[in-house]
């Protein structure tokens, strides 16, 4: 197996977050506007077949796990085909999927047959009502069966993912928290990224701040493992079965170990969430570009993986790219 490639920084680059689609069936007021969301032109997203040749060409550079995510995966026609054949990939070790959890009760246990292994299911809040203000969809009830069936379908842990915001979701904390108590679910909090600006600095939600809430309700105790060279610091509350992960994209930047590339729907290939630079592998796949051209290419954009964003510091910056939706959270 190769092994992977490592940018001027000296990070192993190995993962690889695959944005399938910029369509969403919800309306996350972090993340997209209610109405007039610019789509991409149908002609000028990857079709699967050229999804697939990144995919390979990426694993044979040493790329060793990639996500599927979106926009919202699960809502792209044939997604099963996508899946089943990105898992064969040789040399593939972790294939995963990030998804809003609403169309989950229909796909759990088909995309688990096709290889996907890990999930992560985006849930803010456990009360219906607030989920629909914060989704702009009254789809509370699909999605915590979603969650369910992901668990039956035998995806262990569940990794349920809330945005924590201030006068949104902070009277929630404790009791998401709790369902790593109930259930194995790995419960993550996010800080909420500067990408849908309006009311931003309002409800911002330091992470440190989180974890001193989780303190009052139960002991709480340091508990990364194996799978801890992702963004997230692990806690367990003692005796639970889940644990706690805590992401500061925000306050505590990840930067330093970060071994993420992303390619957007539109064959953009970026290497920083934060960073305006893409790289356009649309074009180079549609002019009949060899392997190796493509390897160069990426190759190429590596090496000038920016070494860390501009985001915290001083007051909170913008984020003047794309949004999430259209890069690939
Ligand atoms: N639609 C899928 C979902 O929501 O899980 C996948 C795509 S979504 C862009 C991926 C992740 O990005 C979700 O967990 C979502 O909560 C997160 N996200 C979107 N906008 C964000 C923001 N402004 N700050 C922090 N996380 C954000
Ligand atoms: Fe859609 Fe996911 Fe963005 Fe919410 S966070 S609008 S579910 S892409």
């Amino acid at each position: 197996m190769t092994s992977p490639p490592t940018d001027s920084y000296q990070r192993r680059i190995d993962y690889l977050r695959l944005s399938i689609t910029d369509r969403c069936n919800l309306r996350c007021t972090y993340c997209m506007p209610e109405h007039g969301v610019q789509k991409l032109e149908h002609r000028n997203v990857l079709r699967y077949e050229e999804i697939l040749r990144l995919a390979r060409i990426a694993v044979r550079m040493g790329i060793s796990k990639i996500r599927i995510t979106g926009g919202e995966p699960l809502v792209r026609r044939d997604i099963l085909f996508l899946c089943e054949n990105i898992a064969r990939i040789e040399g593939l070790k972790s294939l995963s999927i990030t998804t809003n959890g609403v169309l989950l009760s229909r796909f759990a246990k088909s995309i688990y047959h096709m290889g996907i292994r890990r999930i992560n299911i985006s849930l803010d809040t456990l009360q219906p009502a607030k989920y629909a203000a914060i989704t702009r969809v009254d789809c509370f009830r699909e999605v915590w069966e979603g969650i369910l069936a992901a668990h039956c379908a035998g995806f262990d842990p569940v990794k349920l993912n809330a945005v924590a915001m201030r006068g949104v979701n902070d009277d929630e904390i404790e009791d998401l928290a709790r369902l790593s108590i109930e259930y194995p679910f790995d419960v993550r909090f996010i800080e909420c990224m500067p990408f849908n600006s309006e009311g931003y600095d309002e409800k911002f939600m330091p992470t440190d701040e989180i974890l001193d809430r989780l303190a009052r309700v139960a002991p709480i105790y340091p508990a990364d493992g194996a799978d801890s060279n992702g963004p997230a610091t692990h806690y367990r509350f003692s005796g639970a079965p889940g644990r706690i992960g805590i992401i500061s994209p925000v306050s505590h930047h990840f930067c330093p170990a970060c071994n993420r590339l992303r390619l957007t729907a539109d064959g953009k290939l970026r290497t920083c969430l934060f960073s305006t630079d893409e790289t356009d592998l649309r074009g180079l796949l549609r002019q009949g570009a060899s392997d190796e051209r493509i390897t160069a290419v990426i190759r190429k954009a590596i090496d000038s993986k920016p070494e860390r964003h501009h985001l915290s510091g001083g007051a909170l910056r913008k984020c003047i790219s794309r949004p999430m939706f259209s890069i690939g959270g």
